[in-house]
């Protein structure tokens, strides 16, 4: 079991941060879409004694007779592996199994790397890529002007259509005619409804470009059957562990075959030296996890709170963007300057009433995303305390009262104190404390 006895003896300013932050995701609602909490076995590999082991390279090598690849021969730069390749080799085959791919990397430090490693493989600097904005719904890695995929692309960037504010595939064809990318990526960070993968397949092939769908947000939805896969179409498809997939901090990639070998030389020594092994092997873990009917049906789960909670705001008033929600988040439009609260001011009203959520641009917002007109609201967290549909109304009540409020610091701290019974009710991590 794990305790901080010598974190607490060795750098007290350290443990009081730990304990502080103990205390912040117990005693609030997380609401932040792209956090969860994750189970105390994830939590211990992370902490394990694989972060003392350098292995470079991979758990496996081509074999010089039948040219496939086997574990049998170790592909590693360091000695004494033999255990780190148990670890990996059960990630990668766990990945793959769970989401029928033919390869996967469980190397990849984050999302942000998967993606850097997918795009260094396929593209050449210069290259033209397509992605969806950031404003709309996208992530920083597809295209944004401040990442590197801006800096290294030339990028052309879809957005969600005015009327609907959902992914309008007729657009998006056309938009691809026009512009011909040599890869297409597909997949966001706020986009509340189902991403039709087979329509993006079309698309790509009809331009003769590579597809790649980034899952970060939505691959323990995909696991569980509540949201189409997209490996049996992308030529790569790239996530984050630690979001609806419960599982550390961190990335992976599976493609198809025939990309194997390119991606694997990208990742290492493309783009990163040693693989972190204790997060490979909590990535193990959590994946095992996800094979479990417990997990399936806690993603059911998810997606009832999201769809409760969206209700219930709306019935409150609120206006959400494309109306509401088919997965596991959903975005508030506070409206125009001028005609409500900004994003950050809400997201700081929030905070003070102990709900933990971000601000986030709407689509054709006017605002910049450091102040932006929307906040976005996600169930995983929540749902992974043991809350439900009764709960998510009670939430949507708070939250109503903190936009009516928004200037009452004495009604903010008055909410407070109800939210603070209310995760009482629902306690996390308490052999931690
Ligand atoms: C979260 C996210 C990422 C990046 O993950 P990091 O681990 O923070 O680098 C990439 N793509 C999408 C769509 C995401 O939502």
């Amino acid at each position: 079991m794990i305790n901080y006895e010598e974190i607490k003896k060795t750098d007290p300013e350290i443990y009081q941060a730990i304990m502080g932050e103990l205390k912040r995701q117990s005693e609030n609602l997380e609401l932040i879409a792209s956090e969860n909490y994750v189970d105390y076995p994830v939590l211990e590999a992370t902490g394990c004694i694989m972060t003392n082991k350098y292995a470079e390279g991979y758990p496996y090598r081509k074999s010089k007779e039948t040219g496939e690849l086997t574990y049998r021969l170790s592909g590693r730069y360091y000695g004494g592996c033999d255990f780190v390749n148990d670890a990996e080799r059960l990630a990668i085959e766990r990945a793959k199994e769970l989401f029928g791919a033919e390869h996967a990397n469980v190397q990849a430090h984050s999302g942000s790397q998967a993606n850097m490693a997918v795009y260094f493989a396929v593209l050449e600097p210069g290259d033209k890529m397509m992605g969806m904005s950031l404003s709309h719904g996208g992530h920083l890695t597809h295209g944004h002007t401040v990442s590197f995929s801006g800096i290294f692309y030339e990028v052309v960037q879809y957005g969600v259509s005015t009327k609907t504010e959902q992914l309008d595939y007729d657009e998006i064809m056309e938009f691809a005619i026009q512009e011909k990318p040599k890869l297409i990526m597909c997949g966001a960070s706020a986009y509340p409804r189902i991403i039709d993968f087979k329509k993006f397949k079309e698309i790509a092939d009809k331009v003769g470009a590579y597809l790649v769908a980034d899952i970060a947000h939505i691959a323990g939805l995909i696991v569980a059957g509540l949201h189409p896969s997209p490996v049996p179409y992308a030529d790569f498809v790239t996530t984050t562990t630690h979001k609806t997939l419960r599982g550390p901090r961190a990335g992976l990639i599976l493609c198809k075959k025939k990309y194997q070998e390119i991606l694997d030389k990208t990742v290492m020594p493309g783009i990163q030296g040693g693989p972190l092994m204790h997060v490979i092997a909590a990535k193990a873990i959590a994946l095992k996890l996800a094979q479990t009917e417990e997990f399936k049906e806690y993603q059911k789960q998810i997606v009832k709170n999201a769809s409760a909670l969206a209700n219930a705001l709306i019935d409150r008033g609120f206006n959400l963007v494309s109306g509401g929600t088919d997965n596991h988040l959903m975005l508030i439009n506070l409206g125009k300057k001028g005609e409500g609260p900004s994003g950050k001011k809400m997201e700081k009203a929030l905070d003070k009433a102990g709900i933990t959520a971000n601000k986030n641009t709407v689509p054709f917002d006017t605002r910049s995303p450091f102040v932006a007109s929307g906040i976005r609201l996600g169930t995983p967290a929540l749902t992974t305390r043991g809350m439900k549909e009764k709960e998510m109304e009670q939430i949507a009540e708070f939250i109503k009262q903190v936009y009516d409020d928004i200037e009452n610091d004495e009604k903010l701290a008055e909410i407070r104190n109800y939210v603070r019974e209310l995760c009482a009710k629902f306690p996390i991590y308490e052999e931690l404390k």
